[in-house]
C-alpha cells in the first residue's frame, strides 16, 4: 500500500501527513499494491495511481470526521483525476516531488546582515557589497538559493503559466520564516509593470505574498506600490545597470505609512537593486524600516 496524500480538517491544500510514517494511518485493509489517498479520513484506494484509470473504486468514510468541505473534495477528486505532476522532474503525485523537494537548497547562516548574502564566516557582519553601497533596507533575506531546482521551477511559474505553483511556492518561504522572522507591519508585493501583468495574467510576486501573508496572519497590501514606468528584464544586467533600470520604477499608492516597518516580497534576488528602488520610495513616504523577503536569493 502506498499512502499519497492527506488533506487535513482545516485546510485547503493537500499536505503531507505530519506523522505520517508509512503504514502509520492504518485505514481499512487495503491491498499492498495499491495506492491510498486519505482526504479528510476519507479513504480512496486505486489499482495505480499512474495509470489514471479504475479510481475511486472504493471510498470508506470515517464517521469520528464530519467536516468534509466540499471544495476540497472536489479539489481532491480533481487532482486525482488530472495528477499533478513535480515542476521540475515531471513525476506524476506532488507539485514538487519529495526526490526534488529534498534538493532543494535553504539559505544557511552565516549571511551578511543587511542583503543576506552567504558568507564565509560569521564572524563577517556585512559583506563587502553592502560595506560599499549600503542598501536602503532594513534587510533583505530568502528561504532558498537561487540554483536547481528551485530555479526550475520558478522559470515554470513566471514564463510558462504555472500560476499554480504560487501557493507550494509561498509555502517554501512560510516554512523558512522561523529561521529570518522579523516583525513587520504589513506585506507588499514588487509590482509588475500594468502591461506585463496584463501579458502574463498575474504577478508572480504577489501569488507568494498573498498566500505567505495569509499563512502567518500578517496585513497584506497588494497595492501599496505601483510601476511608474517599464523597465527592461535585469537578467544579463551588472549590479549598476540594475540599479539605474529601477531608480525611479516605483510610486506609493495613496497609503499612509506613518512609521510603519514593510516587509516587500519577491520571487528571486540577485544584487537587491529592485527592492532598494522600491523600499526608497516607501521610506521617502514615511514608512520606518523597509524589508525585504524572497522565494530564492541568487549568490
Ligand atoms: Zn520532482
Ligand atoms: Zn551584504
Amino acid at each position: 500500500m502506498r499512502v499519497v496524500s492527506l488533506v487535513t480538517h482545516h485546510s485547503s491544500r493537500i499536505t503531507a501527513c505530519p506523522e505520517l510514517v508509512e503504514g502509520a494511518c492504518q485505514p481499512p485493509e487495503f491491498p499492498k499494491s495499491q495506492t491510498l489517498v486519505i482526504v479528510n479520513r476519507v479513504y480512496f484506494h486505486f489499482p495505480d495511481i499512474k495509470k489514471g484509470s479504475g479510481w475511486a473504486k472504493e471510498v470508506a468514510l470515517d464517521s469520528a470526521s464530519p467536516k468534509i468541505k466540499l471544495v476540497e473534495l472536489i479539489e481532491t477528486l480533481r487532482d486525482l483525476v488530472f495528477p499533478p505532476v513535480c515542476a521540475n522532474c515531471r513525476k506524476v503525485g506532488k507539485q514538487i516531488c519529495s526526490e526534488c523537494h529534498q534538493q532543494i537548497q535553504w539559505v544557511k547562516k552565516p549571511i551578511c546582515s543587511r542583503c543576506g548574502r552567504l558568507v564565509v564566516s560569521d564572524q563577517i557582519v556585512v559583506c563587502d557589497a553592502c560595506m560599499k553601497r549600503p542598501l536602503p533596507l532594513k534587510q533583505i533575506r530568502a528561504a532558498t538559493v537561487f540554483t536547481e531546482p528551485i530555479s526550475t521551477i520558478i522559470h515554470k511559474m513566471k514564463y510558462e503559466g504555472a500560476f499554480g505553483l504560487g501557493s507550494v511556492l509561498a509555502e517554501l518561504m512560510v516554512s523558512a520564516w522561523n529561521e529570518w522572522e522579523v516583525s513587520v507591519d504589513m506585506v507588499a508585493p514588487i509590482p509588475l509593470h500594468p502591461d506585463r501583468e496584463k501579458k502574463r495574467g498575474y504577478n508572480q510576486s504577489a501569488l507568494l505574498a498573498r498566500w505567505f501573508s495569509q499563512q502567518l496572519r500578517l496585513v497584506y497590501v497588494p497595492d501599496l506600490l505601483k510601476r511608474t514606468r517599464f523597465t527592461i528584464p535585469q537578467v544579463g544586467l551588472n549590479a549598476e545597470e540594475r540599479a539605474k533600470n529601477v531608480q525611479d520604477a516605483f510610486a506609493v499608492d495613496d497609503y499612509q505609512l506613518n512609521g510603519k516597518h514593510v516587509l516587500l516580497v519577491d520571487d528571486v534576488c540577485t544584487t537587491g537593486s529592485t527592492l532598494a528602488a522600491a523600499a526608497q520610495v516607501l521610506l521617502e513616504t514615511g514608512a520606518a524600516a523597509v524589508s525585504g523577503y524572497c522565494l530564492a536569493r541568487a549568490m
